[in-house]
């Protein structure tokens, strides 16, 4: 006799920033070890690169194009039917937030409560419509973005793994993003001129958007700023003083991992 064989479920979603219909499976035992692996290390590049891994084995995507709350969202998605869709977080309360205003009543509330959220029920994509006030979708891949006198980029969405801070430059992350610059002939502003990055070397486009005002890059800051973002309603309530606290967190896969 053999060991019988486990099966492993798959699960459809349609990503909520990009829209895209995706399935995915739930990780295994030998899997969780890389996520394991992860936890145990001071490096947010090790934890992100790990997560990017998971996605990638547990579903039909590649992570490198996926806005970064489709990654959190489905990192989480899988993470739920892996392992469990509550997650324990603690709350700390600030002193004056507390219910009673006497001192000796406040004295007896906790200051840190322990709570916890659904995946499944309290977490969700906000700010979907901020991409489409600041970029329209472009015909082939990803987002066209109008800077200032009919000059335009071309970019892709990508998840920027590598915190390394000196490396959080914003040249340096657009570029890694561009696809193409689109502008007007100087001598025949009729004829559109599309620049595609192969022909454009880092130092010559680091040249040209350094050449811009700041007032004339407002949309393409907007365009990572002001975009989509997975966001967990996290309520908690004093087992003394019955008050109810209630917050919007941002950055949840730093309680899993
Ligand atoms: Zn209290």
């Amino acid at each position: 006799m053999k060991l019988p064989k486990r099966d492993v479920p798959s699960f459809s979603i349609k990503l909520p920033v990009s829209n895209r219909e995706i399935t995915y499976r739930p990780y295994t035992i030998k899997e969780e070890k890389i996520l394991d692996m992860a936890q145990v290390s001071d490096s947010d590049n090790d934890k992100f690169k790990a997560i990017k891994q998971i996605i990638e084995n547990c579903s039909d995507i590649t992570t490198d194009k996926l806005h970064p709350a489709d990654l959190q969202f489905l990192f989480l998605k899988i993470y739920a039917v892996s392992d469990t869709p509550n997650i324990n977080v603690t709350y700390n309360i600030a002193a004056e937030d507390c219910g009673s205003t006497e001192d000796d009543k406040y004295a007896a509330c906790p200051k840190v409560l322990t709570t916890s959220f659904s995946i499944d029920k309290d977490v969700s994509i906000v700010n979907t419509d901020a991409l489409d006030k600041n970029s329209i979708k472009a015909k082939g891949d990803g987002r066209i973005i109008d800077l200032v006198d009919n000059i335009k980029l071309q970019i892709d969405f990508k998840t920027v793994d590598d915190t390394n801070a000196e490396k959080l430059d914003f040249i340096k992350i657009v570029y890694d993003m561009l696809i193409s610059v689109i502008f007007p002939d100087a001598d025949d502003p009729e004829n559109i001129v599309v620049l595609e990055k192969k022909d454009m070397p880092y130092k010559e486009f680091s040249e040209f958007l350094e050449s811009f005002q700041p007032k004339d890059l407002q949309n393409l800051k907007d365009f990572f700023t002001d975009t989509a973002r997975c966001e967990a309603n996290i309520k908690a309530k004093c087992p003394k003083c019955k008050k109810t606290f209630e917050t919007k967190q941002t950055g949840i896969l730093s309680f899993l991992i």
